[in-house]
């Protein structure tokens, strides 16, 4: 993800993200430094006026001060509630969890062994130039998102793989976690090599004692060499493959290989490859491409739908192909944007599309990521969120919808 914010705005932004309350859950939408956040909204001043009358009254009977209660699970429940009162029923939680501290605490037990696989994860190579992500967990932090990244000032230190081992596996209910990496057309400027991945998965599995990290292989079809390139990261044994139909996302403006999924003389090469070394999951980064990115690269934008999902599919049944982001398009841009579309059409750009193969094509090997979307939607616009979520599941099927949080671009756990 490349910085669209110039970095005076990014100067404008941060003191206004200033969050005087310690909510469970952030009342306003949550910023990453690729798109300018809107102020908060009326329905998002009504959330947070709702849960602070909640905390008075529910928390005062309990004793607790309002940052005290927030804390609880009984304040997390009283976040739902609110958002329940402003947006409708979208959430399954009751007022009585709210009121009773034992009863809400007794839904957190009940939740806290579920098996919890993160297959979109990131960490960043010690010799790094990215600078991206520092802004995005500090801007993070202070919309309150993730409050414990607001606590200290955020470094590239945060960024690489102490902290990503502490984060995904000490902090977070993760079990699994995937590590992944995005190419560059600039060598240096992976997030991280594929050799580089293989080693932090038998780091963290050897101090484990068992698998708890799997790992990708990047594939960059059309860049010289790709397929030795390939060749070579499939010997490491990776769990699976990653690809970027747009070619390169960190440095979009010089972006010079992007492809299709279903270029039977480019991309397929590379399926054999991956099909002949026992490979069954390709990732495939699409979406995240709002209308403002696409004004700036108009060449790329022909890569960033779904359009060559189906015929890929169809032509690999023995591979699954996973759309990270589940190819939404407003990450990065105004979900009430993807709002009104879903109000006025029943769909939401790319996702609807994506969720339409399964029937158009005949198959039943693409699979939906929720990485960003998800976290990002359900505070913004949690209508967005249901929207989407819905229509995944209707398309795809509730087994081909997948965890994935993209962390640590904006911390981990994820509230
Ligand atoms: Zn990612």
């Amino acid at each position: 993800m490349s910085s669209q914010l110039t970095d005076k705005e990014l100067a404008e932004l941060l003191p206004s993200e200033l969050l005087p309350h310690h909510t469970p859950i952030p009342t306003q939408i949550v910023s990453s430094d690729e798109f300018y956040p809107d102020p908060q909204n009326e329905r998002q001043r009504e959330v947070e006026a709702r849960l602070l009358a909640m905390a008075d009254d529910l928390g005062g009977k309990q004793g607790l001060d309002r940052r005290r209660f927030f804390q609880t699970a009984a304040g997390m429940a009283a976040s739902f509630v609110a958002m329940n009162e402003v947006y409708g029923p979208l959430f399954d939680v009751s007022k009585a969890e709210a009121a009773t501290p034992a009863m809400a605490q007794e839904r957190a037990n009940a939740l806290k062994d579920q098996f919890i696989m993160d297959m979109h994860t990131h960490f960043l190579r010690d010799d790094t130039r990215i600078m991206t992500f520092v802004n995005m967990r500090t801007a993070v932090g202070k919309a309150g998102w993730n409050k414990q990244l607001a606590d200290k000032e955020q470094t590239i230190e945060d960024l690489k793989f102490e902290n990503y081992k502490k984060e995904i596996f000490l902090d977070s209910d993760t079990k699994i976690a995937l590590i992944s990496s995005a190419p560059s057309d600039i060598e240096q400027d992976w997030f991280l090599t594929n050799e580089q991945m293989a080693a932090a998965r038998e780091k963290v599995n050897k101090e484990a004692g068992s698998r708890r990290l799997f790992s990708h292989v990047i594939f960059t079809p059309g860049q010289p060499g790709w397929l030795e390139k390939l060749q070579a990261g499939l010997e490491l044994k990776p769990e699976s493959c990653k690809g970027y139909t747009i070619g390169d996302n960190t440095h979009k403006e010089i972006s010079r290989y992007p492809w299709r999924m279903d270029d039977e003389k480019v991309a397929y090469k590379g399926y054999e490859l991956m099909v002949k070394a026992g490979i069954k999951n390709v990732c495939i980064h699409k979406g995240l491409f709002a209308p403002g990115v696409e004004k700036q690269f108009p060449n790329l934008r022909g890569f960033a739908d779904v359009a060559d999902v189906g015929q890929a599919a169809k032509d690999w049944p023995n591979l699954n192909f996973i759309i990270y982001h589940s190819a939404y398009r407003h990450v990065g841009g105004d979900p009430a944007f993807a709002l009104a579309e879903f109000n006025r059409t029943g769909r939401i750009a790319w996702t609807s599309d994506l969720a339409d193969i399964p029937q158009q094509y005949g198959v039943s090997n693409v699979y939906g990521d929720v990485g960003q979307l998800f976290a990002t939607t359900l505070v913004a616009e949690p209508n967005v969120c249901a929207a989407l979520m819905g229509t995944l599941m209707k398309g795809l099927g509730a087994d081909h919808v997948c965890w994935g949080t993209d962390s640590l671009w904006t911390g981990s756990p994820q509230w």
